[in-house]
């Protein structure tokens, strides 16, 4: 199922230059029409090829307004039907509106941590420059934490 925009939620992200979805989308698909000049509503985000969309649901979840929907293409799931998340800080709801009006929600928890309180490279080992050409560099000594980037880069 693709997504679409819906221009009467959609603040095109506060007129940056570069929207969430703009940002998020892995295939590039979202655009932000500034002059209304390509969908007749300016300053209104809009997936320029639904067909090629991955369906990822990226732009669905990041959208600061809660303005992109899900819908099956018309000549599988007649119009009328959508799916809406709405994404929090810990869970996830997604309302599904069938054809004949009928609303059914489903929460469901996204995470078991804080936000922003994982480290990744908590209790690993600082990487050495000297070894990065040595084989089994990261698995034996149990991975190492993010690097430098001054130690990353080669020496002549
Ligand atoms: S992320 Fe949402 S609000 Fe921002 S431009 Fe895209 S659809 Fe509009
Ligand atoms: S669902 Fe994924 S591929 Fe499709 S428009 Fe959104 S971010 Fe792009």
């Amino acid at each position: 199922m693709p997504t679409f925009v819906r221009t009467d939620k959609c603040d095109g992200c506060k007129g940056q230059d570069k929207t969430a979805c703009m940002y998020i989308c892995p295939h590039d698909l979202m655009m932000l029409d500034k002059d209304g000049s390509a969908t007749g509503h300016a300053m209104k985000a809009w997936n320029q090829e639904p067909e090629q969309c991955w369906e990822c649901y990226s732009c669905v979840k990041i959208c600061p307004q809660n303005a992109i929907e899900v819908r099956h293409y018309a000549d599988i799931v007649p119009l009328g039907g959508s799916v809406q998340p709405l994404r929090g800080s810990d869970s996830i709801m997604w309302t599904i509106k069938f054809r004949n009006g009928t609303l059914k929600r489903f929460k469901f928890p996204i995470r078991t941590t804080a936000e922003g309180s994982i480290d990744p490279y908590r209790g690993k080992n600082m990487p050495k420059l000297a070894d990065i050409q040595n084989q089994g560099y990261f698995t034996p000594s149990g991975g190492y934490r993010a690097g430098r980037g001054g130690e990353l880069l080669r020496a002549k």
